[in-house]
């Protein structure tokens, strides 16, 4: 989608330091990380946020949770880890792009995380 910030970093027309990618799934780190380890699981495919996710959009889905599995062993956060959601203005979405945040490297509760 154009003038999409996430769909120009799938493109290659913003630069993105990459953790993860195949066909359907990009990870990369977030330029403001909020916690030691914080990147971003994100569908390749512009979906806007959560809100609008349909059926056939389940296998997509099951495969980013099971990605930030794999992320999450690859970046050594075998003590624990969150993965976030934010949903459009009251749930604090400011890229309207759906990814997923994850967190972790330290006990998160002492970061006051927004996600
Ligand atoms: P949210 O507020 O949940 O929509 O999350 C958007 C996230 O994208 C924030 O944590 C930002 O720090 C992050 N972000 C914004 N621009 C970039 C960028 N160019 N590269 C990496 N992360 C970014
Ligand atoms: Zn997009």
């Amino acid at each position: 989608m154009e003038n999409c910030l996430f769909c120009k970093i799938v493109k290659g027309e913003i630069p993105s330091e990459k953790v993860y990618e195949d066909e359907s799934v990009l990870v990369f780190r977030d330029i403001n990380p909020a916690a030691p380890v914080h990147v971003l699981l994100i569908p390749k495919e512009h979906i806007g946020g959560a809100d609008e996710l349909k059926p056939e959009h389940s296998d997509l889905i099951a495969k980013l949770i099971l990605t930030a599995g794999k992320v999450a062993e690859e970046l050594s956060l075998s003590n624990g880890w969150r993965i976030v959601t934010n949903v459009l203005e009251d749930g604090d979405q400011t890229v309207r792009h759906l990814h997923f945040h994850l967190l972790g490297g330290a006990k998160l509760g002492d970061f006051g995380l927004k996600g």
